[in-house]
């Protein structure tokens, strides 16, 4: 499904003694798969693979077990991580990463795969910059916001998931003939809510791209039910940097009396089995990291770009926000009544 780079195992010296992959910040469906992929890949080439538990928290106590290739039988399937994830604000003190570089080095241990979200891909940024350890990052997280990758791993499963319950609301939605205002995950951006909006066939989408105009929003909303058009749909909406948009919302569509139900999906959007395509996409970024390390890469996140798997300094990462495709916000917009 993707074009995977022919790499050179470059200099003997590049390929890693031993690697270190672990999964950290807010999990998603998919990060089975990327373990299962690093660990097959190292055993595969003859290096030795450990599995750390909950993240940086487990990197700097030294928890982590060596893994063969039954360690991971069986998880492909499985949403969430096996070798559990954590938030470590400690990561964030030089000394620390100090701490965690110096316990990998006693393992004899010189690289680490890190699976996980912008802020894990800065945490491990830092560990190499500071310390003689290399990294490569992959992108993990349901958002889809992360540079340098067309797909995060966990945001098609996120959007499926989404999708088939917003599919059963509609059916309520239609019987009640009732307008349901439904928040999605995304943190800032707009990428879970613009996909699933255009899937289930939303009747609006709000997004934090896009200034929120609830006046013409309302004024809409009151136009249709004037005109004798049923007021009942779905308005997908992105949960947006602070909680509580969708009741915002929902409170001042009331005052037009069009009496909104809200439905927060919260964490079930994380959670589940990986669709099909975020265990390809898990697989072939999870195995391309090994790879990347053995041809001698250092401090990259390996993602896709237009169908190719690709590498970007991890410092550009960081300093860059992925946008939504305003093209396909357009399109969405074209396509509700
Ligand atoms: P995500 O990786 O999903 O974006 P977080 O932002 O919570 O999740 O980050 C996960 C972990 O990555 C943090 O708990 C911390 O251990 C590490 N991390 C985040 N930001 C930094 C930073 N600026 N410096 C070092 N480590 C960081």
């Amino acid at each position: 499904m993707y074009i995977t780079p022919t790499l050179n195992d470059s200099e003997p010296t590049s390929k890693p003694r031993a690697i270190a992959v672990l999964t950290s910040g807010g999990d998603c469906p998919g990060m089975n798969p990327a373990i299962r992929g690093v660990v097959r890949a190292a055993l595969h080439k003859g290096i030795k693979v450990f599995g750390v538990q909950r993240g940086y928290s487990g990197l700097i106590i030294g928890d982590m077990q060596e893994m063969d290739s039954s360690s991971v039988s069986n998880i492909v399937q499985r949403g969430g991580t096996f070798l559990k994830s954590d938030r470590c604000p400690a990561f964030k003190d030089p000394a620390v990463r100090y701490q965690a570089a110096e316990v990998l080095k006693e393992k004899g241990i010189d690289a680490v795969v890190v699976i996980g979200g912008d802020g894990s891909l800065t945490g491990a940024h830092l560990l190499t910059s500071e310390n003689d350890i290399r990294v490569i990052g992959l992108p993990g997280t349901i958002d889809n916001d992360i540079y340098g990758t067309d797909l995060t791993i966990g945001f098609d499963t996120a959007v499926n998931t989404a999708v088939e319950a917003i599919d059963r609301i509609r059916d309520t939605a239609l019987s009640h003939e009732s307008l349901f205002l439904v928040e999605v995950m995304g943190r800032n951006s707009g990428f879970i809510a613009t996909h699933v909006g255009i899937a289930c066939g939303a009747e609006m989408i709000i997004i934090p791209e896009y200034e929120l105009q609830i006046d013409a929003i309302c004024f809409q909303l009151v136009n249709n039910r004037l005109q004798g058009k049923s007021s009942s749909g779905i308005i997908v909406v992105a949960e947006g940097p602070k909680p509580g948009v969708t009741t915002n919302i929902a409170k001042q569509l009331n005052q037009q009396e069009l009496d909104p139900k809200v439905c927060i999906l919260g964490h079930i959007q994380r959670g589940g089995s990986p669709s099909g395509h975020d265990r390809v996409l898990a697989s072939c970024l999870g195995t391309s990291a090994v790879d990347y390390l053995c041809a001698g890469y250092n401090d990259v996140m390996i993602g896709v770009q237009n169908g190719k798997i690709k590498e970007t300094p991890l410092h550009q990462i960081i300093e860059n926000n992925k946008q939504l495709d305003n093209q396909l916000f357009e399109r969405a917009l074209m396509l509700h009544k």
